[in-house]
């Protein structure tokens, strides 16, 4: 017989206190006029009273800089949407650690910024807010899934922001809207208060106009926390005391895995940037990563497994959205039903497919098994090289709704990224110049576990010297 289970109202979300702004206020006459200016991009989706430690504004190391947090990193008393219906009107009850890192070195946490839902996307359209548009041409896509805070960071909007990357989304929007962005190595930073995508990959890493804001960013936010268990316990080097160190001397390419489907513009500033490496004494050697090509299938496997455990939390229960019905089963079928939108639905059905009995083997296991075997090829590759140099993205910034309706194109322009994700390594977007159409074309530098500090002195010598015109 079917039970029928009444259910008690529902508490309102819990919203603790915005802390009260300290005295002096900063000035932040500009970042609301560049805010205002902007509006139409969608970039921002919250903007509270900024939040800061009035104690450390002068003595930290992000001196009242201004900073933007991707809506799935939790901010005590913010909203918490991570662009979904799912969690409407959740606030989150406590602060990330990387958020209260930034306060503690003087960063003024101004805003929160769009995203695709769930941090699932490649272009930021996926979002209850509607879609994020690029930067200098609202008709294309900021790339995603940290489209707003790459957004905000290339208009200026705020000085640095900070974005998750679980296959590449702090990279591929820096590299679609002309800013640096930086997948630390996994376990460099913590995970604690970042909502959960897929946990084996997610990562939390800075946007920033320059290599040296990113160094300093990685400072603030890198480190061991008890709260986090996959947070590794290695010393932090001062990376911004270190961007002008003996260069990294031994380059790779991996010309095979570049060979189709990549724009010819971006081909040829790779081309440019291997010709002025070799010039400046670097040895640039091709590379082979045999299993790359395979990266796409064990990542979409791999992390849409781990999104379908993940997302179970959201029941109707526990956060933001509930739809009640006479049911405790309705309840929790209307909710989910209702929350999430279609590109978060199609990857729960596929995760929870890949893991059901029967197919666990043939598609969960097998996932990381060619997971191993991609990890492999960037140790193997490590004993010959100092930095891998490869595109971050096959194209420029696409049009929106290019992609929209085709989920498996939408995923393909993620095959430069996954790698390293499913790798685990540290990797870099960097600006190099822009395509005749004037887009931005970003190419990546990966390094070895726990090398940030190789990749953001080479980055900074490219900077520096690197022609982009
Ligand atoms: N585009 C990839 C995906 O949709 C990466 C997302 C991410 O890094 N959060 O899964």
């Amino acid at each position: 017989m079917k039970q029928s289970i009444q259910l008690k109202k529902r508490r309102s979300p819990i919203t603790p206190p915005v802390p009260e702004p300290a005295t002096p206020i900063p000035d932040l006459t500009s970042f609301n006029d560049t805010a205002d200016l902007f509006k139409d991009r969608n970039a921002i989706v919250h903007q509270g009273s900024a939040l800061y430690l009035e104690d450390r504004l002068e003595c930290g190391l992000l001196n009242g800089a201004t900073v933007a947090i991707k809506d799935n990193i939790a901010i005590k008393g913010w909203p918490l949407s991570c662009a979904s219906h799912v969690l409407d009107n959740f606030h989150s009850p406590y602060h990330s650690t990387v958020v209260s890192r930034i306060l503690n070195e003087g960063g003024v946490i101004v805003a929160k910024t769009n995203h695709d839902e769930f941090a699932m996307g490649s272009s930021s359209e996926h979002s209850v807010f509607g879609a994020a548009k690029h930067p200098f041409d609202p008709e294309r896509v900021p790339g995603g899934s940290s489209g707003g805070s790459a957004t905000s960071v290339a208009l200026g909007i705020t000085e640095f922001a900070l974005g998750s990357d679980t296959g590449g989304s702090v990279r591929q929007p820096a590299a679609f809207c002309g800013v640096y962005g930086l997948k630390p190595t996994y376990g460099r930073v913590s995970r604690y208060g970042l909502v959960a995508f897929a946990s084996s990959f997610d990562q939390i890493g800075p946007f920033a106009r320059n290599t040296a804001g990113i160094a300093k960013c990685l400072q603030v936010i890198a480190g061991h926390d008890p709260r986090d268990t996959t947070s590794a316990e290695k010393p932090i080097p001062k990376y911004s005391e270190r961007l002008d160190g003996k260069l990294p001397k031994r380059i790779g390419v991996p010309w095979s895995f570049l060979k189709e489907g990549v724009d010819p513009e971006i081909i040829e500033k790779v081309k440019q940037l291997e010709s002025f490496l070799r010039d400046n004494g670097c040895q640039v050697e091709e590379i082979q990563l045999p299993h790359a090509k395979y990266s796409i299938a064990s990542y979409y496997v791999l992390t849409n497994a781990e999104a379908s455990s993940n997302l179970a939390r959201y029941d109707g229960v526990r956060y933001g959205l509930s739809n009640r019905c006479d049911n405790l089963q309705s309840m929790y079928n209307d909710s989910r039903s209702d929350g999430f939108g279609d590109e978060v639905k199609r990857r729960i059905m596929l995760g929870t497919y890949v893991l059901s009995s029967g197919y666990y083997d043939a598609y969960f296991r097998k996932g990381q098994q060619v997971r191993r075997l991609i990890r492999d090829d960037f140790i193997d590759v490590f004993n010959d090289v100092d930095i891998i140099l490869l595109p971050t993205s096959p194209t420029p910034a696409f049009r929106l709704g290019e992609h929209i309706d085709d989920p498996i194109s939408m995923y393909l322009s993620d095959i430069f990224t996954t790698p390293i994700s499913l790798a685990g390594v540290p990797a870099m977007s960097i600006p190099v110049g822009q395509t005749s159409a004037d887009l931005p074309i970003g190419l990546q530098l990966v390094a070895n576990f726990f090398q940030e500090e190789t990749i953001l002195r080479l980055s900074h010598f490219i900077e520096q010297n690197f022609s982009t015109d």
